[in-house]
C-alpha cells in the first residue's frame, strides 16, 4: 500500500493530502536515481576488487588452461625425451660395440643448450621462465633425434658391411663336424709322403672318401683343378678381406673357376689326391697370401645335426637368390 502525507490546512483546520508539484517529482526521481546509481557503482567496485571482473575471470581461466596445457606438453616431452634416450642407450650399449663402431662425442650429442639466451622473444611475459624452459628442451629434444637419426643411419649402413663381412668370413667347418681334425697348422717333423720335416699349413680332417665339402664362406672360386706337387684336385676360394680357403686332395671338384658361391654351397668331395697317404680334407686359410691357422676361423663345437641344419639353411638360402 502506499503511503500518503497530509498536512494540517490552518486556514481551516483540517487535514490534507500533500500533493508535490511537478519539479518536486522530478526532483525526487533525479535522486532517487542518483542513490542507485552510486549504491551500484559502489557495491561493483566493492565486488571487482575481491573477485574480479567477469572479463578478468575468463582470462585468468584461460590462462589456467593453457598452464595445464603447457605441463602436460611438458610431461610428454619428458617422455619422449626418456624414449630418445633410451634409443641412445641401445645405440651406444648394443650397436655400436658389436658393430666395432667407437661411440658418439658427448660434445656432438650435448651441445649444450644453456648460456647465451636463445629466446629473448619470449622476455617480459607473466609465464617466461615457463615458456622458455618449455622451448629449450623443444630444441633440445628436436637435436638429439636428428643426432640418433643420423647415428642410426651410419649403424645401419654398417650392418650392412658388417653383414656382408660376416657372410664371407670363413666362418663354418668345411665338412661334417663329426669327423675328427687331424694334423693342425704346425711343423711337422716327417712329412707323411715326403718324409722330411715340413710346415704344414693347413687343417686336416679326417673324412672318408666322397664325404660332402662345402664352401666355408660367401666368395668367388678363384683355382679350381689339379695340383699334382701337394693338393691334388683343390678349390681356392676367395672371400675378399685378404682371406682364402683351399680345399686340397679332393677326389670331384664341383665348382667351376670364378663361380660365385655362398657359404653352404656344395663345392667338392673328398678324396686322396695329391701328396696324400690316405682319404682326408686339407683346409687351410691364407690371408693376404700367408697361411694362417684355419682352425682358428670355425668353432666345431657343434653337433652333427646342427651342422647339417646350417647347411640346409644356407642352401636354401642360396637357392632363393
Ligand atoms: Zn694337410
Amino acid at each position: 500500500m502506499r503511503k500518503r502525507k497530509y498536512f494540517l490546512d490552518l486556514n481551516d483546520l483540517q487535514y490534507k493530502q500533500v500533493r508535490l508539484s511537478l519539479e518536486k517529482k522530478l526532483l525526487r526521481l533525479v535522486l532517487w536515481f542518483a542513490g542507485t546509481i552510486a549504491i551500484a557503482v559502489f557495491y561493483s567496485t566493492l565486488f571487482h576488487n575481491f573477485f574480479g571482473s567477469p572479463k578478468e575471470a575468463l582470462l585468468s581461466q584461460q590462462v589456467g588452461n593453457l598452464k595445464l596445457q603447457y605441463s602436460l606438453a611438458n610431461r610428454n616431452m619428458d617422455n619422449s625425451l626418456k624414449s630418445i634416450n633410451s634409443l641412445r642407450m641401445s645405440d651406444e650399449i648394443r650397436y655400436r660395440p658389436i658393430l666395432e663402431m667407437e661411440s658418439l662425442p658427448e660434445s656432438y650429442r650435448n651441445p649444450g643448450f644453456g648460456g647465451v639466451d636463445r629466446f629473448v622473444d619470449l622476455d617480459g611475459y607473466y609465464n617466461s621462465v615457463m615458456m622458455k624452459n618449455e622451448r629449450t628442451k623443444i630444441e633440445e629434444m628436436k637435436n638429439m633425434l636428428s643426432v640418433q637419426g643420423e647415428s642410426f643411419t651410419t649403424i645401419k649402413e654398417r650392418t650392412s658391411e658388417w653383414k656382408y663381412e660376416m657372410d664371407h668370413l670363413p666362418a663354418i667347418s668345411p665338412v661334417d663336424p663329426k669327423f675328427p681334425l687331424g694334423d693342425g697348422f704346425k711343423y711337422r717333423e716327417v712329412h707323411p709322403v715326403l718324409g722330411i720335416g715340413r710346415m704344414h699349413y693347413g687343417q686336416d680332417i679326417e673324412v672318408p672318401y666322397g664325404t660332402r665339402v662345402y664352401a666355408t664362406g660367401d666368395g668367388k672360386v678363384v683355382e679350381a683343378g689339379f695340383n699334382s706337387g701337394g693338393f691334388g684336385n683343390y678349390v681356392i676360394i676367395d672371400h675378399g678381406f685378404g682371406l682364402q680357403s683351399i680345399y686340397g686332395h679332393l677326389s670331384k671338384i664341383e665348382v667351376p673357376k670364378d663361380l660365385n658361391v655362398k657359404r653352404g654351397d656344395l663345392i667338392g668331395l673328398s678324396g686322396s689326391t695329391g701328396s696324400s697317404t690316405g682319404p682326408h680334407l686339407h683346409y687351410q686359410i691364407n690371408k693376404y697370401g700367408q697361411p694362417t691357422s684355419a682352425i682358428n676361423f670355425f668353432n666345431n663345437d657343434i653337433t652333427q645335426e646342427e651342422f647339417n641344419e646350417m647347411i640346409q639353411a644356407f642352401q636354401s638360402k642360396s637357392k632363393l637368390r
